[in-house]
C-alpha cells in the first residue's frame, strides 16, 4: 500500500486529500496541519468591517479527514529530507511514497521583532478575533496599515466600515513602500481603489516606510510619531519555516519553483500558495482557485504515477478576481470582463459562499451577510 502524505490542509491540501481519498485507489493517506481547523481566509477582512463571526470560517479536519477515511496528524512539520522520503514532527518521523507539500503561506514579519511583538497580523481567524478585540477596546486612535496589497486595502476599508456603524471619527493610513498601492494590477482599477479610499477619508503614503515601532507608537518615513496607534502589519507573506531549508529551488518569498506537472521531485510534489507555478511566463498569483486546482492535479498526478501512466500537464484556468471594498464599490476582472461596485461585491460574497465549507458555515455566514448589510 503507497503511503501518500499530505503536509497543509488548507484549500490546496484537503483539494488533494478529497482526490486521494478515493476508493479502491488503496492508499494510506496522512495529512498533517499544525491546527487543528482550517481557515477561509477570504473573509478574514470582512470580520472586521462587516461583523462576519469568525467561528463560520473554520472547520474541523479531523472530522473531514474521518469522513473521507484518512490520517490526521494535528502536528507542525519541522524538516522533509527528500532524498530519503522522509517528514519530521518535532516527536516522530514518517516515511512516504508521495508527498505534497501544500502548507501555503504566513505573515512575514521580515525579521522585524517590533512588528512581531506589537503589530496585528490578518493571516488567520485569530488575527481576525485579536483585532476586532483591540477594537472593542477603543484605546487607539490611529490605525496605520502596514502594507497596500489586496489585504492592506481591504483591510483599511474595513475598519472604515467599523468605525461608520461605530459612529466613530478615527484616522486610518495605508503605509506602502512602492509609489503605488496595489502594485500589479492594471491602472484603472488601481485609480478606482484609490478615488474609493480617498472617498472613505483613507490616507494612501506611498513611497513610505514605517521606520520605528512600540507599543502603540508608529513612525512613518519621517512623520512625527502617530501616538495611540494600532499597526496592521500585511505588507507581505513568505512560506513555512521547515521550507527555508529545502535545497530546492525557490523564489525570494521562498515559494517552490515547481515543473509544468507540478512536481518538486518525482516523489514530491507541491500546490497552491508554496508553490511557484510559470504560466504564458507570468507566475500564478496566490489565490483559492488555483489552490484548489492545483492540489487536485498534484493528486490526480501522483495516482498516474503510481498507474505508470504520463503525468498530466497543470493548466490553469483563470476565472479572475476581485478586490473587495467594503463600502461596496469593489472592484476586479471577472473571465476578462471589467467588474465595479456592488456587481464585484456580489460576485465576491458569491465566490466566498460556494467555496466555504460546511452547510453549517454557509447559513451562518448568509445570516450575518443579511444581518449586516452593506451600506
Ligand atoms: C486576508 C486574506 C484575504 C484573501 N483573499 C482572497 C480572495 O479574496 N480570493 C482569493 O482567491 N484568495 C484570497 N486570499 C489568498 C488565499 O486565501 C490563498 O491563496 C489560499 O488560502 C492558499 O491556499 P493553500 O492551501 O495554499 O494555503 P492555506 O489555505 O494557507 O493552508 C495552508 C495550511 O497549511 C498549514 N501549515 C502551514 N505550515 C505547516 C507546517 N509546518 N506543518 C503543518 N501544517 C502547516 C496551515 O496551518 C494551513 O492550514 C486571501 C488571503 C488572505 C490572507
Amino acid at each position: 500500500m503507497k503511503k501518500v502524505m499530505i503536509i497543509g490542509a488548507g484549500f490546496a491540501g484537503l483539494s488533494a486529500a478529497r482526490r486521494l481519498s478515493g476508493r479502491g485507489l488503496g492508499l494510506k493517506v496522512t495529512l498533517f496541519d499544525k491546527k487543528g481547523y482550517s481557515d477561509f481566509l477570504p473573509l478574514l477582512p470582512d470580520c472586521i468591517g462587516r461583523g462576519i463571526n469568525p467561528q463560520f470560517l473554520i472547520c474541523d479536519i479531523a472530522k473531514i479527514c474521518r469522513q473521507l477515511k484518512i490520517n490526521f496528524i494535528k502536528e507542525e512539520v519541522v524538516s522533509v529530507d527528500l532524498e530519503s522520503k522522509h517528514v519530521f514532527i518535532s516527536s516522530a518521523n514518517y516515511v512516504y511514497d508521495y508527498l505534497i507539500i501544500a502548507s501555503g503561506s504566513q505573515t512575514n514579519f521580515f525579521s522585524n521583532q517590533a512588528a512581531q511583538n506589537y503589530a496585528y497580523a490578518l493571516n488567520n481567524t485569530n488575527d481576525a478575533k485579536k483585532i476586532n478585540e483591540a477594537l472593542v477596546s477603543n484605546k487607539f486612535e490611529h490605525f496605520i496599515v502596514c502594507g497596500g496589497g489586496y489585504t492592506g486595502v481591504e483591510a483599511a476599508a474595513n475598519l472604515w466600515l467599523y468605525f461608520k456603524k461605530a459612529g466613530l471619527e478615527k484616522k486610518i493610513i495605508i503605509v506602502e513602500r512602492a509609489p503605488s498601492i496595489l502594485g500589479p494590477l492594471p491602472d484603472w482599477m488601481k485609480i478606482y481603489a484609490q478615488d474609493n479610499l480617498k472617498s472613505m477619508g483613507i490616507e494612501v503614503l506611498a513611497n513610505s516606510v514605517i521606520e520605528e515601532i512600540e507599543e502603540d507608537k508608529v513612525r512613518v518615513s519621517a512623520r512625527p510619531v502617530f501616538e495611540k496607534a494600532m499597526l496592521i502589519w500585511v505588507p507581505g507573506v513568505r512560506t513555512a519555516d521547515f521550507i527555508q531549508n529545502l535545497p530546492v529551488e525557490k523564489n525570494p518569498q521562498g515559494r517552490i519553483v515547481v515543473d509544468e506537472y507540478l512536481r518538486v521531485n518525482p516523489r514530491c510534489f507541491c500546490a497552491g500558495d508554496t508553490a511557484f507555478f510559470e504560466d504564458k511566463n507570468n507566475f500564478l498569483r496566490m489565490a483559492v482557485q488555483f489552490a484548489i486546482n492545483e492540489g487536485n492535479q498534484a493528486a490526480v498526478n501522483i495516482i498516474r504515477s503510481i498507474k505508470g501512466l504520463a503525468l498530466e500537464k497543470f493548466r490553469p484556468l483563470d476565472l479572475g478576481y476581485i478586490i473587495p471594498l467594503a463600502n461596496n464599490k469593489s472592484c476586479g476582472e471577472v473571465f476578462g470582463f471589467k467588474a465595479k461596485g456592488r456587481l464585484a461585491t456580489g460576485l465576491h460574497f458569491m465566490m466566498c459562499i460556494f467555496r466555504l465549507r460546511g452547510l453549517s458555515n454557509r447559513r451562518g455566514l448568509i445570516r450575518n451577510l443579511l444581518r449586516h448589510p452593506a451600506l
